[in-house]
């Protein structure tokens, strides 16, 4: 049976042209929002830039934290020791095999960063996307003496070998419907001989500082939130669709019987976090990064329009537009109909799937609006806080709209 949004079942307030569900706190049937008494808000005050950007540093320390390495396996340690201090509830590890056939790639070869085709080009881009320019984005760099930086060049150095993977998850656990859950989502692995800082460092630590904020002892949510940090999205979304394969069997069953534990909630919707940070607008005509965070930045909330939950995403997708309206600081937020080449992609035909980015997947980093994408200049240096702010943006957009959504309260 096809599962019910929630946000389709619950009583709406009418917020900003988006269905906001009137059950969650704060908010009257009439749609009159009680900010001095919003717990989301409370929550949502609780981001702290400094501590968004040292998230980030934590993780670039082990470099593009390539699958199939130590420096992935280190990250990995990292990140379960991490969400255990933060007190989130059953840290987990999914176990899967990675066993690329022979000289296997990334998702096929990329086009020319220019079109032959010359100057005024539109053509087709990811995700059923239009791209209205002559730029295309680059292939993945391989060559590590394209590293300028010594240190990160040896870090990046030991290459990716065939076997077991692991990515590790954990959960908030709902008081009324422990049952049920969205599942917030970012990659942990990188590539391209930088520190795979902005893809996606970026992305993962949203889902952590969520954690972080979520699983403190005086936060509680109706219905439970999964918190994945997905491992070789890079090789294709392989961590993600290991992740369905096993979990997807379990969803809604309590397991023992009788306890009151899900160790599987059924699904609601998924959220992917990736490239968070850099919308400096179209590169510079010799195909560099623009130096400036353009004025007009804002953060890309993409559905698949071709998706089978194509009808409710674009709901959520817009529930989460109204979330930034109402919760974000520094940076708006636009809808698009083209998700794709992300985690969330292995479940836009179980459940309402989205993805958040710092541009459309496909006009526009199609049409190379972040050439340090998968490049030796994803490292920390390369980024200031205009562009740690568009990240931090989209936490709060992200914690405002699952607040809302699970019935988070905070204990006075
Ligand atoms: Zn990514």
């Amino acid at each position: 049976m096809r599962p019910t949004l929630v946000l389709t079942t619950t009583c709406f307030a009418l917020l900003a042209s988006a269905a906001i569900p009137c059950a969650a706190q704060g908010v009257t049937p009439a749609g009159a929002t009680d900010t001095t008494n919003d717990p989301v808000q409370t929550l949502v005050n609780r981001l702290d830039l400094e501590r968004y950007k040292n998230t980030i540093k934590g993780l670039a320390q082990f470099g593009d934290r390539r699958q199939g390495t130590k420096r992935n396996r280190d990250a990995v340690d990292w990140i379960e020791a991490q969400l255990k201090q933060y007190g989130c509830q059953n840290v987990e590890r999914i176990t899967y095999q990675y066993n690329p056939p022979e000289a296997a790639g990334r998702r096929g070869a990329r086009p020319p960063a220019t079109s032959p085709k010359g100057r005024g080009y539109a053509g087709n881009g990811p995700g059923g996307s239009r791209i209205f320019s002559d730029m295309r984005e680059h292939g993945a760099n391989n060559d590590s003496l394209a590293q300028p930086d010594p240190k990160i060049r040896a870090i990046d150095a030991e290459p990716s070998k065939p076997g077991e993977r692991q990515e590790v998850i954990c959960m908030k656990v709902g008081t009324k419907y422990p049952n049920e859950m969205y599942i917030i989502g970012g990659h942990m692995d990188g590539i391209g001989w930088g520190q795979a800082v902005n893809d996606d460092a970026s992305g993962s630590a949203i889902v952590m500082e969520l954690a972080r904020i979520l699983s403190m002892p005086d936060v509680t949510t109706e219905r439970s939130i999964r918190f994945a940090l997905w491992n070789n999205e890079e090789t294709g979304l392989d961590g993600a669709k290991a992740y369905v394969a096993q979990r997807g069997p379990m969803q809604g069953k309590e397991r023992p019987a009788g306890s009151g534990k899900y160790p599987e909630p059924k699904w609601l919707g998924m959220v992917q976090h990736d490239m968070m940070m850099v919308d400096h607008g179209p590169p510079t005509p010799d195909g560099k990064l623009s130096p400036e965070q353009r004025p007009g930045a804002d953060i890309n909330i993409e559905f698949a329009s071709t998706s089978k939950f194509a009808d409710d995403a674009m709901k959520l997708a817009f529930f989460w537009r109204a979330a930034n309206e109402k919760y974000a600081t520094d940076y708006p937020a636009a809808v698009g109909p083209h998700m794709t080449n992300t985690d969330s992609d292995p479940f836009k035909d179980l459940v309402p799937a989205l993805s958040l980015r710092e541009n459309e997947r496909g006009s526009q980093i199609g049409g190379n609006w972040d050439p340090t994408h998968h490049q030796p200049t994803d490292v920390l240096t390369t980024f200031t806080d205009k562009d740690f702010m568009l990240g931090l943006t989209s936490a709060q957009t992200t914690l405002g709209a699952i607040g809302r959504l699970t019935g988070a309260t905070v204990r006075k």
